[in-house]
């Protein structure tokens, strides 16, 4: 396992959307002896509460508070984010560095189009090509009687 490498990653559009979405799960699959990684895709230049430079260094502060062991950012645009080829080849270089057997994505319906536009971002690299073997990806509300990827995570 190479030192970018996890089991678990997060991906989300800002830099306090994992913290505020998943930070438990992720601090407690730390806990429980998982390797666990972020990639938030944009740097949040153009948020309303603190510039990127801020945003920053509150990434590194709550991904040391997690135990997170790889912290990683697209540089896409924030606000801007497209569902398109070259922000999927981004993600899906980072998917491929970080080499994940699961991958946590925003949910898809929301009022701020960086999430959702996130969430089909992340499906997309995911399946095409950053590791989930093109099929669809699975979630936690799957009625299949396979176990969940996260099953072990508890
Ligand atoms: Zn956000």
């Amino acid at each position: 396992m190479t030192s970018q490498q996890v089991e678990l990653l997060a991906i989300a559009a800002h830099r306090d959307d994992v913290e505020l979405t998943c930070g438990g799960t992720l601090a407690k699959a730390v806990r429980t002896g998982h390797r666990v990684g972020i990639i938030d895709l944009t740097q949040g230049e153009t948020g309303t509460r603190g510039d990127a430079t801020t945003r920053a260094a509150e990434a590194e502060r709550a991904t040391r508070a997690l135990g997170v062991h790889v912290r990683l950012n697209a540089g896409l645009r924030d606000a801007h984010l497209q569902n398109d080829e070259p922000s999927r080849a981004t993600l899906i270089e980072l998917i491929r560095t970080t080499r994940p057997r699961v991958v946590i994505l925003p949910f898809p319906v929301g009022r701020h189009p960086d999430h959702r536009i996130a969430s089909e971002l992340g499906r997309d690299a995911w399946g095409g090509g950053g590791g989930g073997g093109g099929g669809a990806p699975r979630t936690g509300r799957s009625k299949s009687s396979t176990p969940s990827p996260t099953a072990k995570i508890r």
